[in-house]
């Protein structure tokens, strides 16, 4: 890894120059390694869903160049003075943050993604205020810079390739389940059945519940039933569906109608939301739903903490939860895109980043 005259790291990744435009190598430089923060080799990425949508600006306008990737595994190969949690040669992952204040509620409960006083600083197309400013860039890219305190550990036996993945689509579907209280004999039901949603139902089932699930099509039944779903629908319709949810969960990342799930809910169940569609094409609830189907929460969820990333990576890798992965070439990545899009994806993509 070449460190530069000012002490910046060189590196080397995949960016998308406009929303319209197609991957292409991109070289910059990442803030130097500070005191309490390390230096990664990235042997793997996994592209999530959101790193379409922001790719593509459909959260908003995005800053370009554009560097996604929020599910990074790799090799820790610098360290700062003062850091205590990793050394050299270790394994090491990083999510969708990698800063926050520290100090404000949230932070001392390690929800850092609702940092009080709004410095989440996320992987990608974030502002990084602790660094001047700058944009930070994600992980289709050969290394990363991180604090010591948003990297989490992983030990050397761990399959990589499979680790990246649980930086943001394990998190993210175990944090709803565990906030849910989910346990044995439970009823979930998985809206949305590709990278996040596999893990749901994962995660799930090792919690004890019974799990079902909602697709757009059959392309995925097999798979389903044989990991042990109940039943799989490819419809919302309470008529016909006669079983009743502690818990759904949405991981859809396009429009769709929420409150066909608040009828699919027993009295008191609960609906969490975590697919994110596109901001001009936003599903919404109306007040009128919610007093009339009453009785039922609804709430939202956004990964999960620093702290609790670390009981899920431990978790995961005690039970062997992992996702189910496809290996790509980083000149893959739009064909990846096109298919995570277009209903032609399995699960997870994952980009190899090793030769780079
Ligand atoms: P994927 O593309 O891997 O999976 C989405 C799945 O939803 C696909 O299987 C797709 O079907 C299915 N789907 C699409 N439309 C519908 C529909 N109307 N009804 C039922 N199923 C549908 O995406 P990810 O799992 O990576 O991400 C999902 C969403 O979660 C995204 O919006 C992403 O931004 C968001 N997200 C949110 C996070 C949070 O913290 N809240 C964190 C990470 C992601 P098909 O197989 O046919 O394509
Ligand atoms: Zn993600």
């Amino acid at each position: 890894m070449r460190i530069l005259e000012n002490g910046r790291v060189a590196s080397k990744g995949y960016a998308m120059l406009d929303k319209n435009a197609k991957f292409t190598p991109f070289e910059f430089s990442r803030h130097s390694v500070g005191e309490r923060d390390i230096l990664i080799k990235i042997h793997f990425a996994g592209i999530c869903h959101s790193d379409i949508h922001t790719a593509r600006s459909e959260w908003g306008e995005t800053t370009y160049p554009c560097v996604p990737g929020h599910e990074i595994a790799g090799e820790v190969i610098a360290v700062g003075a003062g850091v205590s949690k990793f050394k050299v040669g270790d394994y090491a992952g990083v999510g969708c943050m990698v800063n926050s204040c520290g100090e404000c509620e949230a932070c001392k409960l390690s929800q850092e993604q609702f940092c009080q006083k709004g410095k989440t600083i996320f992987t990608y197309n974030s502002k990084d205020i602790f660094h001047g400013g700058e944009n930070t860039y994600g992980g289709y890219s050969n290394n990363i810079v991180v604090s010591e305190k948003f990297a989490i550990c992983v030990p050397k036996n761990a399959p990589l390739e499979k680790v990246a993945p649980l930086l943001c689509a394990g998190i993210t579907t175990y944090s709803p389940l565990k906030f849910s209280g989910v346990k044995e004999g439970f009823k979930v039901g998985i809206a949305g059945f590709g990278g996040l949603g596999v893990m749901g139902v994962k995660y799930a089932l090792k919690l004890g519940a019974k799990v079902s699930v909602f697709a757009r099509n059959e392309n995925k039944k097999q798979e389903a039933l044989e990991l042990g779903v109940s039943n799989f629908y490819t419809h919302t319709d309470a008529n016909i569906i006669k079983e009743r949810f502690d818990l759904i969960i949405s991981t859809i990342p396009t429009f769709y109608e929420p409150s066909a799930y608040l009828d699919l809910l027993k009295f008191g169940g609960e609906f969490g939301i975590v697919g994110l569609p596109p901001h001009e094409n936003m599903p919404s609830i109306s007040v009128k739903d919610f007093v009339y189907k009453a009785g039922k929460r609804v709430y939202g969820s956004l990964i999960g903490g620093i702290k609790e990333t670390q009981e899920m990576m431990d978790f995961s890798l005690k039970h062997a939860i992992y996702p189910e992965t496809e290996l790509i070439k980083p000149s893959q990545i739009d064909e990846a895109y096109e298919k995570l899009t277009s209903g032609k994806a399995k699960f997870r993509y994952v980009i190899d980043m090793r030769g780079e």
